[in-house]
């Protein structure tokens, strides 16, 4: 009989365990932002419906495609559903009305939709693509911008690329926040602001983004491209029941900035407004920027909702904390990158 030392019993247990991991069921919630067709896109939120749709084609094959609240029951059991898969959006722009819902009825297909409450029937963009449309767009800017913040002055010079042609616009369409490259000092300008807002409370934000507008006499009425969801949009995106509105907060902050009593603020109001718009339970959150902290699990759970979605990238295991769901971002793929893509998860 061979003798196996302890270690080589220690080794074999993990190669045991890692195997039983590959083979256990695993389950993935996809996050989506837009399901549109953009000029630029720089934060790739954007997944043009022709790709959307070929993608629910691919879910609909090689997935079991449940809604979140079948998934997180199935977890409450213990259970991680073999194949499963969530489709979320974050944000609540309007095109998900208009373009993702009509394509996830086709294929019939559930999903959740996390709503920024403040932005239901705003007509603001978001901060994100506030800066893309007064910075990345052709035109003519001042050549400097200066700006005080927190007793902290900033400044920026422009030079050549204070006048962007339509052009220049062409040539950098495709770029986006990820490269690592900026093509111009408007994308180095729009850079260091991307980060700076990031971070702000929502007064310093607003504060901000008013002195941009008026630095680069840009007016708060933002595109229709670009356009939120209204209350009516909203009630109309929840009828049929597939489609299960989430709660994303009141601003959009960064949850982990703010103090116990901000982020119950945010979380409990984002809540009750979307409850006295659709007259029924909301009972999923997603976290802005995928931000929280330890005090935040407890506050959301508080507020009464059932699981809330972060956005770590990994799939879904039979351990999974239902109040730090997984999920992984969908690009703009065709079918068949979405199905190679789908197959390493
Ligand atoms: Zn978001």
């Amino acid at each position: 009989m061979p003798v196996i030392s302890s270690s080589g019993m220690r080794r074999l247990g993990q190669a045991a365990r890692r195997l039983k991991d590959r083979f256990a069921s695993r389950a993935l919630i996809l996050m989506y932002h837009r399901v549109t067709e953009l000029p630029d896109d720089p934060y790739l939120l954007a997944v043009k419906p022709k790709h959307f749709a070929e993608q629910l084609e691919v879910i609909r094959r090689y997935g079991f495609p449940m809604p979140l609240r079948q998934m997180v029951e199935a977890l409450q059991d213990g259970k991680v559903p073999k194949r499963g898969i969530v489709v979320t959006f974050d944000d609540g722009y309007a095109d998900n009305l208009y373009s993702a819902k009509p394509l996830l009825e086709r294929y019939d297909i559930p999903a959740t939709v996390f709503v920024t409450t403040g932005h239901v029937g705003h007509p603001c963009e978001f901060w994100w693509d506030e800066l893309d449309r007064v910075l990345l767009q052709p035109g003519k800017l001042p050549p400097r911008l200066e700006l005080s913040l927190d007793g902290r002055a900033w400044q920026w010079e422009l030079g050549e690329a204070a006048t962007y042609t339509t052009a220049d616009y062409q040539r950098d369409r495709t770029w986006h926040i990820e490269r690592e490259d900026d093509p111009t000092p408007r994308h180095r300008l729009h850079r260091s602001l991307y980060q700076l807002l990031h971070n702000l409370t929502e007064r310093d934000k607003q504060q901000l983004l008013g002195n941009l507008r008026k630095w680069a006499g840009a007016e708060p009425i933002g595109r229709p491209t670009h356009r939120t969801l209204s209350h009516h949009e909203l009630v109309h995106l929840a009828e049929g029941g597939l489609i299960e509105v989430g709660a994303h907060t009141v601003t959009h902050p960064m949850l982990s900035a703010l103090s116990v009593v901000e982020q119950r603020d945010e979380i409990r109001r984002s809540r009750a407004h979307l409850e006295g718009i659709l007259n029924r339970p909301v009972t999923s959150f997603a976290y802005p920027h995928g931000s929280y902290t330890k005090e935040t699990l407890a506050v959301v759970r508080e507020a009464g909702f059932a699981c809330a979605s972060s956005s770590e990238p990994d799939a879904v295991r039979t351990n999974a904390d239902c109040f730090q769901l997984p999920r992984i971002v969908v690009r703009d793929w065709d079918r068949e990158t979405f199905t190679r893509w789908l197959r390493r998860w």
